[in-house]
């Protein structure tokens, strides 16, 4: 295996059209996309050719380097170390049943009356002690900043328990906690907007296409008869936005969904309102035509949002690509292991959502200090836990801090090691380039919408 593209690590400066203007982007130290008058980027590239040292009393020179752009004194600030943010698996069950759920062993297709939820659901007490000790935890280690992501399953399912779990931690302590809540959409919204709104819970749903391949996928069964979710979703959504929630949406692209993301996109950017593009983390890889189809489509669709997307929904957050962050410095997607946990509807903790079948610790039994040293020296995760200890051949691509490798669980799923390029190698590789000249373009449209 070959890292994508084994060139130096390095600086790019291309021109935007015939208008003078260029682009640049530092791939070994990325702070976001620079856009520059024509000066600046012969500037630049004079300086990249050795042809005149940097003088910082020039202005031009002064800019490049606050950018970021010619100097390792990065604007990049280094993430706090003062954040934990926790998966919370309210409900080990789901309403839906999609072929591609990595959550391990979840109960699917579960009616939202059935009596058996509860066996599937955490409860009152447990959700106590969970809190209570998650703060413990944050006040031992100063951590400032809590944020739990509901999730499971579907954890509208348990929606009563998230209210109840919200409203006791905010009583517990002056540590800055923030909700979340990843679910499908299909859910009674009379019920669940108002807890949305009580504890300022932000709001994420997970499509898969647009209106006919997503109730293939995402269907309930009423009566022995598939339904599709599509129609009762977008009715949610209207009720979300009526009172001010402006839901964000996560899109997994599989090849039987991803001709739709043109649809899929225009859909959502006409509410206003953004969404993320992540690939498929199934086990097997997908043959090459499947990755080009992919790539053909991403590569269209970001060419097109560059040229047309309003400026007001800026490409980086409305129309996100997987774990991306072109301002950040990032030698790995996630902070699983370090800064992020999953904890499942009994307490028990784990790496991350996708690994909830190896456990660490307890919650209940205040374990998460135990279970993080654990996971530091567990054979699987010890590279998920310690970044810098990674040799792999991603290190040497020259996109390495934008794409970081895919999601490392995804990587050693399929091959066994992190140390080796994600399954999607080829669609991470192509799509860099195109995804960054396509927020170059946003850019420069704002700015001659201002001229
Ligand atoms: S997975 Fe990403 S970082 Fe690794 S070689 Fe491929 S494009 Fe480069
Ligand atoms: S390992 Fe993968 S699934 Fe788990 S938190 Fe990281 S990116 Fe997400």
């Amino acid at each position: 295996m070959k890292p994508f593209s084994d060139k130096k690590k390095s600086l790019i400066i291309n021109p935007l059209g015939d208008n003078g203007f260029h682009f640049a982007f530092n791939f070994e130290n990325p702070t976001g996309v620079k856009l520059l008058t024509n000066s600046a980027a012969q500037r630049l590239i004079s300086i990249i050719n050795d042809e005149k040292p940097i003088d910082l009393n020039n202005s031009i020179d002064f800019s490049l380097n606050k950018s970021g752009l010619i100097t390792e004194a990065i604007l990049n600030t280094k993430s706090s170390d003062k954040k934990l943010s926790v998966w919370l698996h309210a409900v080990d069950a789901c309403n839906l049943s999609c072929f591609y759920c990595y959550i391990p062993k979840l109960k699917k297709a579960v009616a939202i009356e059935s009596n058996t939820l509860n066996k599937f659901s955490m409860n009152s007490q447990d959700a106590i002690v969970i809190a209570d000790n998650l703060i413990a935890y944050c006040k031992n280690n100063e951590i400032e900043n809590l944020h739990v992501k509901f999730a499971g399953g579907e954890p509208a399912l348990n929606i009563n328990l998230i209210d109840y779990f919200c409203a006791h931690i905010k009583k517990q302590s002056d540590i800055f906690v923030s909700f979340g809540m990843l679910t499908n959409g299909v859910f009674d919204s009379s019920q669940v907007i108002p807890v949305l709104q009580r504890h300022k819970i932000s709001l994420s749903i997970s499509l898969d296409g647009y209106e006919l391949s997503h109730d293939e996928i995402r269907f309930e069964i009423v009566g022995k008869r598939k339904h599709g979710t599509w129609a009762k979703i977008f009715e949610n959504i209207q009720s979300a936005l009526s009172v001010d929630i402006h839901p964000y949406f996560l899109y997994t692209i599989t090849p039987s969904n991803n001709s739709d993301l043109f649809k899929f996109s225009d859909f959502i950017h006409e509410l206003g309102l953004g969404y993320r593009l992540s690939l498929i983390r199934s086990k097997e890889s997908y043959p090459s035509e499947i990755q080009y189809e992919i790539i053909g489509n991403l590569s269209k669709l970001y060419r097109n949002l560059g040229e047309n997307l309003d400026v007001n929904l800026p490409i980086a957050r409305y129309a996100k690509f997987s774990e991306w962050n072109i301002k950040k410095k990032k030698d790995i997607v996630c902070t699983s292991s370090r800064k992020y946990v999953a904890i499942d509807q009994n307490g028990n903790i784990s790496s991350c959502q996708m690994n909830m079948n190896n456990k660490f610790g307890n919650l209940l039994k205040n374990e998460l200090e135990l279970s993080l040293g654990r996971m530091k020296t567990d054979s699987h995760l010890l590279k998920i836990a310690s970044p810098n200890l990674r040799d792999g051949i991603c290190n040497s691509c020259e996109y390495f801090y934008v794409c970081s490798g895919g999601c490392p669980e995804h990587t050693i799923k399929s091959f066994g090691t992190i140390d080796v390029p994600s399954p999607w190698c080829k669609v991470f590789g192509s799509l860099v380039p195109i995804y960054i000249e396509s927020i170059a373009r946003q850019m420069l449209k704002n700015v001659r919408n201002k001229i």
